[in-house]
């Protein structure tokens, strides 16, 4: 009789942080490690420890895909950045910003009565500018330093996890927040799941994460690449990702374009189209910049671009995307997503 082959071993198959589907999506293309590590060195001033460069380079290269079911773009193989890369990235002066666009946005559509908890609150930025609007304000943040800072000011933080975190909370807040979360995890649902379990019936929940679709972009961003995000967003996987968990999309926003950018991209990329002209191109390039800085993009009609919002309605999308969620208001249609 024929002996039994063993299984073969199947390949791991790259399965998407949104929606789960595994082997279903298309290489775009690869980013070096050492690339990536380069520029976070030279544009973050971000100083790594050998050892956590080492254990956040699973490969040679990261491979950028595009999920076929969501759209999605993430990175393969699927490597975090651990609490040591984030205390040392931490490290670098121009990495913590103390605003975001998107705070303002949640902070209009929150009221008196509500009770609101902060998912990775950090140093407590979003905690303090809601405090005064809001019947309790808390956060949870699992970097004990960041967690320190943000009690040290006074605010309610919890160091810790989220899963453990929801099952001691549950039904407890009317709206919860994480800001820039899903995009520097493996898997979202499953995070997405813990918010919504803090939530009381008809509660909200408002994510962030970076634009994928924002008008300007380098060709490489290290940020924008693991260990530090994990997958590039637009507004349709933040639909998707309600679908998948049950939660009703209520609005979406995109942050309005910086204009500044606007003024000092459009003309320089003229330029550099011109420039590949021969013989007269340069000088084409230099008198074109000059003709636009002087009237379209003259500093006194900045206000009026940034009230009118013009090249917002023209197509040109600013760093963010926001969205608001809502829970079913009866418990059995919140748990239809379980
Ligand atoms: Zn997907």
């Amino acid at each position: 009789m024929k002996p039994i082959d063993p299984p073969p071993s199947r390949p791991r198959l790259p399965r998407c942080p949104c929606c789960g589907a595994a082997g279903s999506s298309t290489f775009l293309f690869t980013i070096p490690y050492h690339v990536i590590w380069t520029l976070l060195a030279e544009e973050w001033q971000a100083i790594f420890s050998v050892d956590v460069i080492r254990r956040h380079t699973p490969a040679e290269v990261a491979s950028l895909l595009l999920c076929r079911e969501c759209g999605l773009q993430f990175f393969d193989p699927p490597s975090a950045g651990d609490e040591d890369f984030y205390r040392e990235l931490g490290g670098s002066p121009l990495y913590y910003s103390p605003w975001k666009w998107e705070f303002g946005w949640v902070r209009e559509r929150l009221s008196r009565g509500m009770d609101v908890l902060d998912v990775g609150c950090g140093r407590g930025d979003f905690l303090a500018h809601i405090e005064s609007v809001v019947r309790r304000a808390a956060g949870l943040e699992q970097n004990t330093d960041a967690a320190a800072a943000a009690a040290a000011r006074g605010l309610e933080v919890t160091a810790g996890g989220l899963a453990e975190y929801a099952e001691r909370n549950v039904e407890s807040f009317d709206a919860v927040c994480a800001f820039h979360v899903v995009e520097h995890l493996t898997d979202v649902v499953p995070f997405l799941r813990h918010l919504s379990r803090c939530l009381r019936p008809g509660g909200q929940v408002f994510l962030s994460v970076p634009n994928r679709a924002r008008y300007y972009r380098k060709p490489v961003e290290p940020l924008d690449c693991p260990p530090h995000h994990l997958s590039r967003w637009e507004p349709v996987q933040l639909r998707r990702l309600g679908d998948l968990v049950g939660l009703r999309v209520l609005e979406i926003s995109i942050q309005p374009v910086d204009v500044n950018m606007i003024r000092e991209e459009i003309p320089a990329g003229i330029r550099r189209r011109l420039e590949t002209i021969p013989a007269a191109g340069g000088f084409l390039g230099r008198w074109s910049t000059r003709i636009l800085a002087r009237t379209l993009f003259r500093k006194s009609l900045r206000s009026w671009y940034e009230r009118s919002g013009i090249f917002d309605r023209m197509g040109f999308q600013g760093a963010n995307v926001a969205v608001r969620y809502a829970k079913a208001e009866s418990r059995r249609g919140g748990e239809r997503g379980k």
